[in-house]
């Protein structure tokens, strides 16, 4: 068999559920994985190794009974989605070692799934940032090239899942912090439709736009994980009532006739030519299985930034307000009254970027600036859920970029805010009209980074981006190269 740690979560579930493997073998040698690369790679902000071991023996005796395809295999969960008496810090100092009294709906449902947990994933503080640089806990560093960041915010899920650490990772996706670290360090990511994973201990940046997702080894592997997290939570008000599951078993790979869109805004001026040229091959092996492509403009990206950047930091400056030293986590010490004890421990507890986004989101928000930012941002994200209902016209799914070039060097992007969120704007959109995007391994640059290819959808159309890059899969291995068997590349 091939090296452990190399099989999909699928491949790993199947030998399982065979007895070539035991789950405790398989959480070992995660954690072997682990224990030798975390020094440079820093995937994990907590780690729970010794309960992780404690629960794969525990699920040895369900194997022969188990139906699930992920069950045994080891995982971890960004550290912004809450697990009962396990620290949940959003990768900020201001929530100290705050131990969630509950479970995250997501948490719970891959528990029942039959997941082991190995910890809790590095990110950017309160999922802000596009390098997971802006993490209390330090950064993560990109398994490809421990010089370079592995994208963001949900950087240590890409990282470790690229890294060997464990097989997928839950992550989460505001304005591409799926897709976007997926696609910088070579992993399948896929934020889903906007209600369809519960929200429920998914600790809030921007709450009409976050949604809980998958990064995994293949397309295969993110159904699979799809199939245990969707669904109706009486405990999330937008969760949505839809048929869940299914997911993994209606991939056929068969692509013929379906229309893929190519919008010509995307592939202009900023693109890096060596990403460019691995799109316009991802869209070719999509056409060589009998898919067909259609290029159309797409003129509404040049207010995907602006839009995406005053809703977001309009909702986190709301959402942030309730960490203040009294409810939860971490107090500052020294103050004189209740003003300068919220004053000390946001001023301390929140890192620069955290302070930054909400600055611009209570100036949007404040009266007399309203109508010109918040409300008119309002309305652009209408102009471009009707310019995405225009293309779905047009094609059945859309083939962009997932980001302008490969990942930056550690240390290259926080130093200007402002070109950082300019990289985001193959992503954002997708979250502005609630869409489901994935990202997908397509390739590399000279200098041996992975490059991402991004699938969108519309609204519930899951099956199709995951069967579309399902198809590429086939016929393609990128998602299969690995950091540590360069051998292969
Ligand atoms: N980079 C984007 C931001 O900083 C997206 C983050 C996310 O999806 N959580 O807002």
């Amino acid at each position: 068999m091939e090296k452990l740690t190399e099989l999909t979560a699928l491949e790993l579930g199947a030998a399982i559920k065979k007895g070539e493997v035991s789950i405790e073998e398989a959480t070992r040698a995660a954690l072997e994985a682990v224990e030798q690369r975390e020094g440079e790679l820093n995937c994990f902000i907590t780690r729970t190794g010794e309960q992780a071991l404690e629960r794969a023996r525990a699920l040895q005796a369900g194997v022969k009974e188990t139906s699930s395809p992920l069950y045994g295999v080891p995982m971890a969960i960004k550290d912004n989605i809450c697990t009962k008496g396990v620290k949940t810090s959003c990768a900020s100092k201001i929530l100290g070692d705050f131990k969630p009294p509950y479970e995250a709906t997501a948490a719970e449902r891959m528990e029942r799934a039959g997941c082991v947990s190995l910890g809790k994933l590095n990110m950017d503080e309160f999922a802000m940032g596009s390098t997971t640089e802006t993490s209390f806990y330090g950064p993560t560093h990109n398994p490809w090239d421990t010089g370079r960041v592995p994208g963001g915010s949900s950087g240590g899920a890409a990282a470790a899942v690229a890294g060997r650490e464990c097989w997928y990772a839950l992550g989460s996706d505001t304005g591409g912090s799926i897709r976007q670290p997926a696609s910088y360090c070579g992993v399948t990511g896929i934020k889903p439709t906007y209600g369809t994973v519960s929200r429920y201990g998914l600790i809030a940046y921007a709450s009409s736009l976050d949604q809980i997702g998958p990064l995994a080894r293949s397309a295969a592997d993110c159904a699979a994980v799809l199939d245990a997290l969707m669904g109706k939570d009486p405990r999330d008000g937008t969760s949505l009532d839809v048929p869940a599951g299914g997911l993994l078993a209606s991939l056929t790979g068969d692509v013929r006739g379906m229309k893929i869109g190519l919008p010509a805004d995307c592939f202009g001026e900023g693109l890096d030519p060596e990403v460019r040229r691995a799109m316009l091959e991802a869209a070719d092996v999509l056409k060589s299985r009998g898919a067909q492509l259609v290029e159309f403009d797409f003129p509404v990206m040049e207010y995907m930034v602006p839009t995406y950047y005053i809703i977001a930091a309009a909702e986190a400056s709301s959402n942030l307000s309730r960490f203040d030293g009294v409810k939860y986590g971490w107090r500052a010490e020294g103050y004189e009254d209740l003003t300068d004890l919220y004053c000390k421990t946001r001023t301390q507890g929140f890192g620069a970027e955290v302070k930054r986004r909400i600055l611009l989101g209570t100036f949007v928000l404040s009266s007399g600036y309203y109508d010109a930012y918040y409300k008119k941002a309002l309305q652009a994200k209408g102009l471009i859920k009707a310019a995405f209902d225009d293309a779905f016209g047009r094609c059945d799914l859309m083939l962009t970029p997932v980001a302008p070039t490969t990942a930056p060097k550690l240390g290259e992007s926080l130093s200007d805010p402002l070109q950082m969120y300019l990289s985001d704007i193959d992503t954002v959109s997708v979250n502005l009209a609630g869409l489901p995007g994935l990202s997908m391994p397509c390739g590399f640059d000279k200098g041996g980074m992975p490059i991402g290819a991004q699938l969108i959808g519309p609204a519930l159309g899951e099956a199709a981006v995951l069967n579309a890059a399902h198809a590429f899969q086939m016929d393609t291995d990128w998602h299969k190269r690995s950091p540590y068997e360069k051998e292969v590349f």
